[in-house]
Protein backbone atom coordinates (compact mmCIF):
# COMPACT_ATOMS: atom_id res chain seq x y z
CA UNK A 1 0.00 0.00 0.00
CA UNK A 2 1.28 3.55 -0.64
CA UNK A 3 2.87 5.59 2.34
CA UNK A 4 3.28 8.70 0.24
CA UNK A 5 0.31 10.70 0.61
CA UNK A 6 1.45 10.65 4.42
CA UNK A 7 5.01 10.39 3.95
CA UNK A 8 7.32 13.38 3.85
CA UNK A 9 9.84 12.12 1.92
CA UNK A 10 13.00 12.78 4.47
CA UNK A 11 15.10 9.84 3.23
CA UNK A 12 15.99 10.75 -0.66
CA UNK A 13 18.69 8.54 -2.71
CA UNK A 14 19.42 9.95 -6.13
CA UNK A 15 19.09 6.60 -8.45
CA UNK A 16 21.63 7.98 -11.06
CA UNK A 17 23.55 11.86 -10.43
CA UNK A 18 23.96 11.09 -14.07
CA UNK A 19 21.06 11.41 -15.94
CA UNK A 20 19.12 14.93 -16.64
CA UNK A 21 16.27 14.51 -15.00
CA UNK A 22 17.35 12.94 -12.02
CA UNK A 23 15.19 10.31 -10.31
CA UNK A 24 15.10 10.01 -6.47
CA UNK A 25 13.88 6.83 -4.60
CA UNK A 26 12.38 7.93 -0.62
CA UNK A 27 13.90 5.09 1.41
CA UNK A 28 10.72 5.83 3.73
CA UNK A 29 8.39 5.02 0.99
CA UNK A 30 9.93 3.52 -1.74
CA UNK A 31 8.09 6.24 -4.00
CA UNK A 32 10.71 7.34 -6.94
CA UNK A 33 9.85 10.96 -7.95
CA UNK A 34 11.69 13.75 -9.95
CA UNK A 35 11.92 17.18 -8.33
CA UNK A 36 9.89 20.46 -9.17
CA UNK A 37 12.55 22.73 -10.33
CA UNK A 38 12.98 20.09 -13.30
CA UNK A 39 9.49 19.81 -14.30
CA UNK A 40 9.30 22.95 -16.76
CA UNK A 41 12.62 22.33 -18.31
CA UNK A 42 11.44 18.27 -18.42
CA UNK A 43 8.39 18.86 -20.05
CA UNK A 44 9.39 20.86 -22.81
CA UNK A 45 12.68 19.28 -23.83
CA UNK A 46 12.83 15.83 -22.13
CA UNK A 47 9.18 14.47 -21.88
CA UNK A 48 10.27 10.97 -22.93
CA UNK A 49 12.75 10.67 -19.72
CA UNK A 50 10.13 11.28 -17.17
CA UNK A 51 8.46 7.51 -16.64
CA UNK A 52 11.71 5.86 -15.83
CA UNK A 53 15.01 6.41 -14.96
CA UNK A 54 17.72 3.92 -15.00
CA UNK A 55 19.45 2.87 -10.93
CA UNK A 56 23.18 3.63 -11.83
CA UNK A 57 24.93 0.69 -9.58
CA UNK A 58 22.21 -1.81 -11.22
CA UNK A 59 21.80 -0.17 -14.65
CA UNK A 60 18.24 -1.49 -13.78
CA UNK A 61 15.27 0.51 -15.42
CA UNK A 62 13.24 1.97 -12.68
CA UNK A 63 9.47 3.42 -13.35
CA UNK A 64 8.71 6.91 -11.53
CA UNK A 65 5.77 6.41 -9.38
CA UNK A 66 4.90 9.62 -8.38
CA UNK A 67 6.07 12.53 -10.98
CA UNK A 68 7.03 16.17 -9.95
CA UNK A 69 7.20 16.72 -6.39
CA UNK A 70 8.42 19.83 -4.41
CA UNK A 71 12.24 20.45 -2.78
CA UNK A 72 13.20 16.86 -3.58
CA UNK A 73 16.88 17.47 -4.76
CA UNK A 74 19.48 18.99 -2.82
CA UNK A 75 19.27 22.04 -4.36
CA UNK A 76 15.77 22.41 -3.03
CA UNK A 77 16.64 21.26 0.10
CA UNK A 78 19.19 23.89 0.93
CA UNK A 79 21.84 21.31 0.74
CA UNK A 80 24.84 21.16 -0.81
CA UNK A 81 24.79 19.28 -4.26
CA UNK A 82 27.06 16.38 -5.00
CA UNK A 83 29.90 16.60 -7.50
CA UNK A 84 29.12 14.39 -10.56
CA UNK A 85 31.81 15.07 -13.25
CA UNK A 86 31.62 13.62 -16.26
CA UNK A 87 33.45 11.78 -17.83
CA UNK A 88 36.41 13.56 -20.34
CA UNK A 89 35.83 13.49 -24.06
CA UNK A 90 37.28 15.72 -26.78
CA UNK A 91 35.16 18.84 -26.26
CA UNK A 92 34.68 18.65 -22.64
CA UNK A 93 38.08 18.09 -21.03
CA UNK A 94 37.86 21.16 -18.88
CA UNK A 95 36.91 20.70 -15.09
CA UNK A 96 33.97 23.21 -15.82
CA UNK A 97 32.63 21.47 -18.60
CA UNK A 98 32.79 18.04 -16.52
CA UNK A 99 31.62 19.50 -13.47
CA UNK A 100 28.64 21.26 -14.94
CA UNK A 101 27.80 19.37 -17.78
CA UNK A 102 24.13 19.42 -16.95
CA UNK A 103 23.91 22.86 -15.65
CA UNK A 104 25.48 23.70 -19.20
CA UNK A 105 23.23 21.30 -21.13
CA UNK A 106 20.25 22.93 -19.21
CA UNK A 107 20.95 26.51 -19.93
CA UNK A 108 21.89 26.02 -23.42
CA UNK A 109 18.98 23.72 -24.50
CA UNK A 110 16.77 26.43 -23.19
CA UNK A 111 18.32 29.44 -24.81
CA UNK A 112 19.04 27.68 -28.11
CA UNK A 113 15.61 26.76 -28.31
CA UNK A 114 14.65 30.34 -27.29
CA UNK A 115 16.70 32.13 -29.42
CA UNK A 116 15.08 29.45 -32.43
CA UNK A 117 11.63 30.34 -31.56
CA UNK A 118 12.23 34.06 -32.19
CA UNK A 119 13.89 33.68 -35.75
CA UNK A 120 11.86 30.73 -37.43
CA UNK A 121 13.34 32.77 -40.34
CA UNK A 122 16.99 32.80 -40.09
CA UNK A 123 19.10 31.43 -42.63
CA UNK A 124 21.60 28.14 -42.00
CA UNK A 125 24.20 30.58 -41.52
CA UNK A 126 22.48 32.62 -38.99
CA UNK A 127 21.44 29.95 -36.66
CA UNK A 128 25.25 28.38 -36.47
CA UNK A 129 26.36 31.41 -35.33
CA UNK A 130 24.01 32.22 -33.21
CA UNK A 131 23.97 29.19 -31.61
CA UNK A 132 27.91 29.02 -31.32
CA UNK A 133 27.66 32.30 -29.47
CA UNK A 134 25.36 31.08 -27.01
CA UNK A 135 27.10 28.04 -26.48
CA UNK A 136 30.50 30.68 -25.66
CA UNK A 137 27.94 32.93 -23.27
CA UNK A 138 26.22 29.95 -21.47
CA UNK A 139 29.65 28.55 -20.19
CA UNK A 140 30.96 32.24 -19.50
CA UNK A 141 28.09 32.09 -16.92
CA UNK A 142 28.82 28.94 -15.68
CA UNK A 143 32.43 29.95 -15.24
CA UNK A 144 31.19 33.75 -13.32
CA UNK A 145 28.93 31.50 -11.38
CA UNK A 146 31.28 28.87 -10.01
CA UNK A 147 33.53 31.76 -9.14
CA UNK A 148 31.04 33.51 -7.33
CA UNK A 149 29.42 31.07 -5.69
CA UNK A 150 30.63 27.55 -6.84
CA UNK A 151 28.19 24.46 -6.82
CA UNK A 152 30.53 22.01 -6.83
CA UNK A 153 33.77 21.36 -5.34
CA UNK A 154 36.12 20.72 -8.12
CA UNK A 155 39.13 19.14 -6.17
CA UNK A 156 39.24 15.81 -7.35
CA UNK A 157 41.76 13.37 -5.18
CA UNK A 158 45.10 13.69 -7.49
CA UNK A 159 47.67 11.11 -7.96
CA UNK A 160 49.59 11.00 -5.23
CA UNK A 161 46.40 10.86 -3.13
CA UNK A 162 45.06 7.56 -5.03
CA UNK A 163 48.82 5.95 -4.90
CA UNK A 164 48.71 6.52 -1.19
CA UNK A 165 45.23 4.74 -1.21
CA UNK A 166 46.46 1.97 -3.21
CA UNK A 167 50.08 1.91 -0.53
CA UNK A 168 47.70 1.48 1.99
CA UNK A 169 45.62 -1.73 1.12
CA UNK A 170 48.55 -3.40 0.02
CA UNK A 171 49.85 -2.77 3.55
CA UNK A 172 46.89 -4.17 5.05
ZN1 LIG B 1 8.56 9.01 1.12
ZN1 LIG C 1 14.91 20.70 -7.05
Amino acid sequence: MSQSNVCKHGAIACLNQHELIRKYRCTDCGEVMMCSCDEAFGRRFLAHQLVEGRELDTQLRVPVTIAFQPNVCNGCRGLALEPAPAAAIPGRTSKIKRFYWRELFLRETEAVADWDAGHPDAPDEDVRSAHKRIEREVLDEIKQLHAAAPLYDMTEPSQADILDRCQVDVES
